[in-house]
């Protein structure tokens, strides 16, 4: 799966999201603003990790957003406990983001190919081909 895919996923399982003619238009899960990407090159948007992979998180969909770029990198940033700020800070940061995905949750349309919980396959697929 394609990072522009997996970014089409989390838009169908987030509510903030409507397809409009070749874009799908959201709002950002860190920053709230909107946001906006190519619904087949993925371009406009990063596909954020809620809890970072390093730090025990997966590759389903109730831990991906759809993030600005400079919000991802903010986070990265300001957020990781090895700069300044403390692990539980962290860890408080990211119980806010994973419920805020939660609210905006939605049951994906199904499809005859798929998974009909909408999660990725079982095997740790990579976020790009
Ligand atoms: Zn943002």
């Amino acid at each position: 799966m394609t990072t522009a895919e997996l970014l089409g996923r989390v838009a169908e399982t987030d509510s903030t999201f409507t397809r409009k003619g070749a874009d799908w238009l959201g709002k950002c899960l860190i920053c709230n603003g909107p946001i906006a990407f190519d619904a087949t090159t993925g371009e406009g948007a990063t596909l954020e990790h809620i809890r970072a992979r390093r730090r025990g998180g997966t590759n389903e969909l109730p831990n991906l957003g759809v993030v600005h770029g400079r919000c991802n990198w903010e986070k990265g940033r300001r957020w990781d406990p090895k700069r300044r700020r403390s692990e539980a800070d962290y860890e408080e940061f990211i119980a806010r983001l994973i419920e805020r995905r939660q609210q905006r949750w939605r049951e994906p349309p199904t499809r005859p190919d798929r998974a009909r919980d909408g999660r990725l396959d079982d095997h740790d697929a990579p976020a790009s081909a």
